[in-house]
């Protein structure tokens, strides 16, 4: 590669962050990383009417939190400045954009356009009635209020006098603009399918097209890594590029695959979400105008690298079966070539899979803050030893596929049972489980040393003394010691919530589990 990698997110506020948009930092990251080049931000709030509050800062803390972090731009960087091409806010940066403007309507490829909304709405209507593609055109610009059709001495009057106008860009008629795309090949569009698009507006405010190109040329931008959806913006960038005279700066380009529904029928949307389960957000967000609150994949329970990891499989393959992927690792496979050209399908169960993967491999003392968190809530924090949470961590782990669930499978080693699964109690009990439950009772009661092992070994003596067989009633004692009929090893829970618990939950499950099973 002859040219520094510098590649850019370029998101704009305009509410939460959906994670195809996540995915398209992540790759831009990869690949930043891959080259030793710069991932960096930029905010591209040029349109004022779609400007949301707090979605800027979404954007950064996700970025943070999946560990996605660009160094240069809005919110990172090594000083406040964000860096060598400060501002990177677009709104910041409007002065700057005059000038470009100015360069091409000297050089006959823009001009200003007067039309006012109704007259526009006219020209389709007309358009449309004739069965014509109403569109701002190499034909219809003719017949406009514009400075192509208007004399030179209205133009300049209008401008005095401070008319509203918007400036576009003079599309050349019916030329095939070609261009390789580095995951789709060569795409080419025929100008004729295009508009004279807006490229400024009298209030100084360029638009996205005017804006992001000069600015991908300011921050010396390498490649545009982007969605799909941008496909049919970027002949006219392209266009852009030609008319500064700016091909040899032209970044190149590359349209990554939407991610799709699970049925794969479409884009995948918050609605997908909320029908099925599982977030489209990195994290939380409140919509400030509506108040609605879409969830997030940190809230829900997620951990940052699986969903770096699951995310980066969405649309990228290694071409081999390893599917679990640090970020380093992830930064030496990555290329783009092995990013598909089809749309990848969502899939909540790998999602969920993926979690389970990472919450396995974590220390035991990273589980610990969720826990804690819990106990707080619960008010329970002072009553138990950190070692004593941690051992916790360790035995439920392996059943957890989310972090918001610790307390959930975990309160029975806090709390005594409040409630029983009763189909367990009325399948598996008989007359003989009290005197059982009495036997195990004393058993353990004079055992000096209460581990797993002999509780296990009082457990069995009992069973044979009583003549039950274990299959019958492990599950019953599971019931007894914790309420639900599954979890971590059993005499491990038992150790671990020692010998008063244990006397108290059997003393307990003697006194209910007759009635309990009669009902
Ligand atoms: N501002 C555009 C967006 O919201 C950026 C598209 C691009 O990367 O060129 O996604």
């Amino acid at each position: 590669m002859d040219r520094r990698v510098r590649v850019r997110f370029a998101p704009s506020p305009t509410g939460a962050l959906h994670i195809g948009g996540v995915r398209t930092a992540l790759y831009n990251y990869l690949f930043a990383k891959k080259h030793g080049g710069d991932f960096l931000l930029r905010i591209e709030d040029t349109d004022q009417t779609r400007f949301v509050p707090g979605a800027e800062a979404y954007i950064i803390e996700s970025l943070k939190w999946l560990g996605i972090e660009p160094v240069e731009g809005v919110g990172f960087g090594s000083d406040a400045s964000g860096g060598p091409h400060t501002p990177y806010r677009q709104s910041e940066r409007k002065p700057m954009y005059r000038q470009y403007v100015m360069q091409l309507m000297e050089a006959g490829h823009a001009y200003y356009a007067f039309d006012t909304t109704e007259e526009l709405d006219g020209m389709r209507e007309r358009l449309k009635a004739s069965n014509v593609d109403a569109k701002y055109d190499a034909i219809t610009r003719s017949t406009m209020k514009n400075s192509l059709t208007l004399s030179e001495d209205e133009v300049q009057k209008r401008l005095e006098s401070g008319d509203p106008y918007v400036v576009r860009f003079k599309l050349p008629r019916k030329e095939e603009v070609k261009f390789h795309d580095e995951i789709r090949g060569w795409v080419s569009f025929n100008t004729g399918q295009l508009d004279d698009k807006v490229l400024f507006k009298s209030d100084g405010m360029p638009t996205y097209h005017l804006a992001n190109v000069v600015d991908d040329y300011l921050m010396e931008i390498s490649h545009v890594i982007r969605g799909e959806e941008w496909l049919p913006s970027a002949p006219l960038h392209v266009l852009l590029y030609r008319a500064f005279g700016w091909e040899d700066k032209m970044p190149k380009f590359a349209h990554l695959p939407l991610l799709l529904k699970p049925e794969g029928n479409g884009k995948l949307s918050k609605r997908d979400g909320d029908r099925l389960g599982f977030p489209v957000f990195p994290l939380n967000w409140v919509d400030p105008s509506t108040g609605e609150m879409s969830s997030g994949y940190r809230e829900a329970g997620y951990l940052p690298d699986a969903v770096v990891n699951l995310l980066a499989m969405l649309g990228w393959n290694p071409g081999s079966n390893q599917e679990i992927f640090t970020m380093d690792e992830l930064i030496a496979a990555f290329s783009l070539e092995r990013v598909s050209k089809s749309g990848a399908k969502f899939d909540q169960n790998k999602a969920k899979w993926y979690n389970q993967q990472y919450l396995r491999k974590l220390d035991d003392s990273a589980l610990l803050p969720f826990l804690l968190t819990s106990l707080e809530e619960n008010g329970l924090n002072t009553n138990f030893s950190e070692a004593y949470s941690l051992k916790v961590c360790s035995l439920v782990k392996e059943k957890m596929s989310f972090t918001k669930e610790i307390w959930d499978i975990s309160m029975y080693f806090f709390l005594d049972p409040s409630e029983y699964d009763l189909a367990v109690i009325q399948k598996r009990w008989n007359e003989k489980i009290p005197a059982l439950l009495k036997d195990i009772q004393t058993g353990l009661a004079s055992e000096e040393l209460l581990d797993a092992q002999s509780i296990e070994r009082i457990y069995n003596e009992c069973l044979t003394q009583n003549g039950i067989l274990g299959k019958d009633f492990l599950q019953l004692f599971r019931v007894c010691l914790t309420g639900v009929a599954g979890g971590p090893p059993l005499f491990e829970i038992a150790a671990l919530i020692g010998r008063e618990a244990l006397g108290r939950r059997i003393e307990h499950a003697i006194q209910e589990f007759e009635n309990l099973h009669k009902q």
